[in-house]
């Protein structure tokens, strides 16, 4: 591939806001030396994404000395530091869930927040209409009008490309709702659409980029994934990927919402696990909170072993295909008491061949889907880069 100069300066830029990402807070000095820049032509990035407000200036402390303090606290040069935009928010993140959409302002530089926290909410609406109005109720509560980009995760079959749901099991109305349309009719600002799982990968990986190998499985009000291989999201022209909770459980007679009988996710969604606890309490428990305790009085009782059989056969046949040897798992699975992970673990490293020579990670994680959402954001509207250009050598 041949590089042109601007592309170049778009490549540094991308690898400078990457660096500062993975280190926190920088000298420019630093950010230079970490990538083999010469300190002019990282200075002139640097100026240049401080003035589009990517990156912040902040006084250098005793507490967190960079290795080239030295330099930087020079005569005449008091010693400031960089790192990604705190103080104000560039994006509005929308995470529309099944039952809940929620809302939050981000900033680039989002940090590590642990389980993400959404602090407004409303219930999700069964109309596009209904939506818009509500997201205009949740806009007159911000303080902050504009934004860069409003970055919104959604569930289903994404294009995030033309930017349209194909299909969603749990929520039918938006495969006709042109979402971004609907929301640029409450603010003017570019939105990006992303599926919910990848947005997912992505966060964590932003937060812990030094493993870009994994698959990472989420459980809650549907059971899907998302493949990280080498880094980058693994991606199809067809957005059908990562679609765990759809394959069948031989003996599962559930009918799912995607039409087939017998999906993975009837079993170990939050509402197929309380379905079996009630089914095998006689309807006495019909909630998360009974199945929790439950769970922590009697362990893994028999229902839910064959339910986490049935979830890591799923699992250990996608790590045998894609040749991968950790999984991550966010959401409901993980409130559970420790031996459900610990179940699920053991029966995937059961179910691969690569537990034949080593072991298969099974982690829990918090989610972590406005981290995936800022990278998102960062990606397609900060500085852009096409898949071919990051792995060109
Ligand atoms: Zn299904």
């Amino acid at each position: 591939m041949v590089v042109v100069p601007s592309q170049m300066g778009r490549l540094n830029k991308r690898a400078l806001l990457t660096q500062l990402q993975r280190l926190g807070t920088a000298s420019r000095a630093d950010l230079a030396k970490s990538l083999g820049l010469s300190q002019p032509t990282a200075g002139k990035i640097v100026d240049e994404l401080l003035e589009l407000g990517a990156f912040e200036e902040v006084a250098a402390t005793n507490e967190t000395p960079g290795e080239s303090q030295g330099a930087a606290a020079k005569p005449g040069r008091p010693g400031r530091m960089l790192r990604l935009t705190r103080s104000r928010a560039r994006f509005l993140g929308i995470q529309l869930g099944v039952t809940q959409t929620s809302l939050a302002p981000l900033p680039i530089g989002i940090g590590d927040t642990g389980e993400d926290s959404w602090p407004m909410q409303f219930r999700t609406p069964r109309t596009p209409g209904d939506w818009v109005w509500q997201l205009e109720k949740m806009a007159a509560q911000i303080e902050q009008k504009s934004f860069w980009g409003i970055l919104v995760s959604a569930p289903g079959l994404v294009d995030e490309q033309k930017s349209e749901i194909l299909y969603s099991p749990n929520l039918h109305w938006t495969e006709k709702a042109r979402l971004p349309a609907l929301v640029r009719q409450v603010w003017r600002a570019p939105v990006l659409l992303l599926q919910e799982e990848r947005a997912l990968a992505l966060g964590h990986h932003a937060n812990d980029p030094s493993d870009g190998d994994f698959l990472l499985v989420d459980f809650g009000e549907g059971v899907g994934g998302a493949v990280m291989l080498g880094g980058r999201l693994f991606a199809h022209p067809l957005p059908i990927g990562g679609e765990l909770g759809h394959t069948p459980v031989p003996g599962n007679e559930r009918v799912c919402g995607c039409g087939a009988i017998g999906c993975l996710e009837t079993l170990v969604s939050t509402r197929g696990l309380v379905k079996s606890l009630a089914a095998a309490s006689g309807n006495m428990a019909r909630n998360w909170e009974a199945l929790e305790k439950h769970v922590a009085q009697h362990g893994v009782v028999p229902w839910l072993a064959r339910s986490l059989e049935a979830t890591a056969s799923v699992i250990a046949g996608a790590l045998n295909v894609l040749g991968l040897r950790r999984v991550v798992v966010t959401g409901t699975l993980n409130e559970l008491p420790p031996a459900v992970l610990s179940y699920l673990k053991d029966a995937v490293n059961r179910g691969t061949l690569w537990a034949r020579f080593g072991e298969v990670k099974v982690e829990g994680a918090p989610r972590r889907r406005k981290a995936g959402l800022v990278a998102a954001g960062i990606d397609r509207f900060i500085v852009p880069v096409g898949d071919a250009e990051l792995n060109s050598p």
